[in-house]
């Protein structure tokens, strides 16, 4: 079959990948110059199943109060705009902050992030991709002891999803990773996930297109798609600004910007985009930079190790798409770093950066089929597009192959809302 995949991020990339090994012909649409670089480009490094709780759940009201006004706040909501979508999208957000809905949707990601992280561990095995990758696990550390009380009790639940997340106590964090060492008596406690993994998202990006192109698959980029043809309930071709593109099968994986491609199509994707910041730093000469992949609860803020450089990321707004850097957002990360890890990089030639990720009301991505018979969505994957690119990737790939995929797609599917 012919499909072409709407965007190269990593979502599609990983798509592309798996279908070529599926045998289909495969062309990426990509308006980029390359493949990963628009979000999937200098992203927080997590291969993160451990962060599954999604956004929507009970204590979230009472904490976004509590944020109003503060420039540090971790999720900032704007909802000062009168934007339909934004409105209709906060409705359903606010319909999942139950405990009831926040269990069946961590249930929903963490199906998804396991099966993706096996799939990676399987393509690393069969490839050889290198990119920066660590596979020493996750450390979250708390440093109020109610964050951390309701966090074992997450952890908990996510232990009867099949996700083991190991208390810690702060001595036993510093033994985790040393350069914690000098905040130790502020902690609470730490949760530690041994089986996750970090890495660098734009090197894999790039080096899985690598891969995928030897496996005959064409990229072609600097292409922007501008409409989806079709005729009754089928796609029948694909309309960019270099001409157009026939096609069997169709896959949407534009990130933020897939709802703005289905929406004529009559697809109403609850999908908003987050903004988020991250700075790199390099480390040689510094040795107090840490090597396992910290996430420090109270400022939501995660810090990876890729190879000779610290990449700090975090905060959320809805701003629409706009990706400006804010100076002040992205430099209150290097200060939290500075302050967390004070001989962790060099903080005066920072890299900072910003990107737009896809968010459904539930934190769920949207997997599978459309009312359309050849249209298949891989999007709205939020803050764990990483985490799972590549089991959603060859989700996709076994649905368009006509295969029962490996996982229960019960939920994850446009037809949910
Ligand atoms: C600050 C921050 C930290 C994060 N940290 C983590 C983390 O630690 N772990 C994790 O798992 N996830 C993390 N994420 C989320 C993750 O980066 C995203 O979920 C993931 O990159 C999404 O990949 P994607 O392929 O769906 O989208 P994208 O990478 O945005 O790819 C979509 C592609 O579509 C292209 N495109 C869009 N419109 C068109 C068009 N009309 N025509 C042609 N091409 C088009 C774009 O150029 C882009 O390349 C983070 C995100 C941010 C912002």
């Amino acid at each position: 079959m012919k499909v072409v995949v709407l965007g190269a991020g990593v979502v599609g990339t990983a798509t592309a990948w798996y279908l070529a090994r599926a045998g289909h012909e495969v062309v990426v649409a990509e308006r980029r110059e390359g493949p990963g670089l628009e979000t999937s480009f200098a992203n927080g490094g997590q291969v993160s199943p451990c962060h599954a709780e999604p956004w929507a759940n009970p204590a979230v009201l009472g904490k976004m109060l509590r944020w109003l006004g503060r420039d540090d706040a971790p999720l900032v909501f704007r909802w000062t705009r009168w934007d339909p979508r934004l409105w209709a999208w906060g409705v359903r957000f606010l319909a999942n902050c139950t405990a009831s809905r926040a269990e069946v949707n961590t249930e929903r990601t963490i199906r998804v992030a396991l099966y993706s992280r096996q799939c990676l561990q399987e393509l690393r095995a069969e490839t050889g991709l290198d990119y920066e990758q660590r596979t020493d696990g996750i450390l979250h550390i708390y440093r109020d002891p109610a964050e951390f009380a309701h966090a074992r009790a997450a952890a908990g639940l996510m232990g009867r999803f099949g996700l083991p997340r190991l208390d810690k106590t702060p001595a036993e964090c510093v033994a985790i990773e040393p350069a914690l060492a000098h905040v130790a008596p502020e902690l609470a406690g730490g949760i530690h996930t041994p089986g996750d993994e970090s890495g660098d998202a734009y090197l894999f990006t790039s080096r899985l297109a690598d891969l995928a192109a030897g496996q005959g698959v064409t990229f072609r980029t600097g292409v922007t798609v501008r409409a989806l043809e079709h005729s009754g309930k089928r796609v029948t071709g694909v309309v960019t600004d270099h001409g157009r593109l026939a096609a069997d099968g169709v896959v949407l994986a534009l990130g933020s910007y897939s709802p703005l491609l289905a929406r004529p199509l009559g697809l109403r994707l609850p999908i908003i985009p987050a903004k988020g910041y991250s700075v790199t730093v390099p480390v040689a000469g510094h040795g107090g930079a840490p090597k396992v992949s910290i996430t420090d609860d109270e400022f939501k803020t995660v810090y990876s190790r890729l190879g000779e450089r610290l990449r700090i990321a975090g905060t959320a707004e809805t701003a629409g798409w706009d990706t400006d850097l804010n100076d002040r957002r992205w430099r209150l990360l290097l200060e939290r770093a500075r302050s967390l890890f004070p001989d962790g990089g060099d903080y005066d030639t920072p890299q900072p950066w910003t990107g737009l990720r896809a968010v459904t009301p539930d934190s769920v991505p949207l997997l599978g089929a459309t009312p359309y018979e050849n249209l298949w969505l891989n999007t709205g994957h939020g803050t764990l597009g990483w985490t799972m690119a590549c089991g959603s990737g060859r989700v996709i790939a076994d649905l368009l192959s006509g295969r029962k995929p490996e996982i229960d797609i019960i939920g994850l599917g446009l037809d949910r809302f």
